[in-house]
């Protein structure tokens, strides 16, 4: 068995070195036969620098550059089309993944499974986020088609069939969570504790959650086009029968001015709705013009081979 070590990093330079001792402590125990293809995401400090040096050092070690910061899923990406294993594992850079779990998840996998995913629990987080990941992921599973977990992140071990699975689908909007859900096949779970970053710092800030939020629902299903139609049409009702009302009353009691504020409100309230559905709806063509455009999901700056392949990488 060949196994691939795919670890996608932006920045991680302080971290590389501690993530190769660690590699290098537990890959051999579960095979010989093992490569570890980190992914340089355009990174602005020396964290290039470092993979060349291990590369050159250490057989075991690959490296590909990306010609600029592409994002994570990108550099997921990029690692996934370098491995050649027959068993990948997909990891971060800075140890929050913990390496000794590798040996027990391939275990599992070869025991029949296709995915092996390592859930951490929420320990250390800030409230806020326990909380909100809890209440997205809860309307998440009622949105969209595929199931998703709290906590199963990217830290997974996977089938070389699982992962062909994955590189066949093209699009250009990744929600990996999601596509990881999508392929299917059949998937076990190992819990592991939270753990704390090493060195560096999360690239992760509220706005940037909070589109990843948007993106997983939007990714996945029409839903979200379907709640607009059916929110329109209730409102739509709504207004029939309060004009019916107000001709009635009008017929009834004669013309009366008050009403400024029903006026406004209406006014407001349904602007609002369709400023929303607006929005709703621009997301979707926004990605249908990302799509179109058809444009390689990350360009190759550099990489460890001799006989380099640089160049972009159409899927
Ligand atoms: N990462 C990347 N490109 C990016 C942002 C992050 O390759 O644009 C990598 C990063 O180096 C790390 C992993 O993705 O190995 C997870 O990032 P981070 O630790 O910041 O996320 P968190 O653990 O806070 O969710
Ligand atoms: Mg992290």
């Amino acid at each position: 068995m060949r196994l691939s070590v795919v670890v996608p990093c932006f920045n991680e330079e302080q971290g590389l070195a501690g993530l190769h001792a660690e590699l290098s402590a537990v890959l051999p125990t579960v095979t010989t036969d093992f490569e570890v293809v980190l992914v340089d995401d355009g990174s602005t400090d020396r964290t290039l620098g470092a993979m060349r040096d291990l590369a050159a050092t250490d057989p075991h070690m690959r490296y590909v550059a990306l010609s600029r910061n592409f994002g994570k899923e990108a550099a997921m990406l990029a690692g996934l089309h370098e491995a050649e294993g027959d068993v990948i594992v997909i990891m971060d850079a800075d140890l929050q993944h913990p390496p000794d779990l590798i040996k027990q998840m391939v275990d599992l996998l070869a025991t029949g499974y296709d995915q092996v995913v390592a859930r951490r629990d929420r320990k250390g987080e800030g409230r806020l986020r326990k909380v909100s990941s809890k209440t997205y992921y809860k309307m998440m599973n009622r949105l969209v088609d595929v199931r998703l977990r709290d906590g199963e992140g990217d830290f997974r071990v996977m089938s070389r069939r699982a992962v062909d699975a994955l590189l066949s689908l093209g699009e250009y909007n990744r929600f990996s969570k999601g596509l990881f859900a999508w392929i299917g096949f059949d998937t076990a779970v190992i819990d592991y504790e939270n753990r704390q970053r090493q060195s560096g710092s999360s690239k992760w800030t509220l706005g940037k959650l909070l589109n990843y939020g948007i993106d997983g629902v939007v990714s996945f299903n029409n839903r979200p086009l379907r709640l607009a139609v059916w929110i329109g049409l209730v409102v739509t009702l709504l207004a029939f029968a309060y004009a019916g009302y107000v001709i009635i009353d009008t017929i009834v009691s004669g013309i009366d001015a008050p009403g400024y504020a029903t006026l406004m409100v209406g006014i407001a309230g349904i602007g609002g709705l369709q400023l929303l559905f607006l929005g709703i709806v621009g997301e979707y063509v926004g990605r249908i013009y990302y799509e179109a455009k058809r444009r390689p999901h990350f360009l190759v700056k550099e990489t460890s081979d001799p006989e380099q392949r640089p160049g972009p990488v159409v899927v």
